[in-house]
């Protein structure tokens, strides 16, 4: 099963759900495509145990943000900012 090609269960759109890189056991969901406008930067990392690429991201700001900018970086909205449905997400930044 793939974590990355999912639908939000409040209104559908296609999102990716990552593993938060600062935050143990925290989630991030963000927007299928990226996004110019996006914060949100995808971290591959290498699980040390099953030797499987897992993806983890990491939402940015101030300085970081703009030098990902200048880097070129895709990046990625999260979910929240863009979802139609009506309830919020808990398990999201
Ligand atoms: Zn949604």
């Amino acid at each position: 099963m793939s974590v990355n090609a999912t639908k939000c269960k409040t209104c559908g759109q296609p999102i990716r759900w990552w593993r938060s890189s600062v935050r143990e056991g925290g989630w991030l969901c963000v927007d299928y495509s990226p996004d110019d406008a996006g914060t949100v930067k995808r971290v591959p990392t290498l699980d040390p145990a099953t030797r499987k690429r897992v993806m983890y991201g990491r939402a940015l700001t101030g300085t970081d943000l703009a030098a990902a900018l200048a880097d070129g970086e895709l990046l990625f909205t999260l979910h929240s900012r863009t979802c139609h449905g009506k309830k919020a997400h808990s398990a999201e930044q």
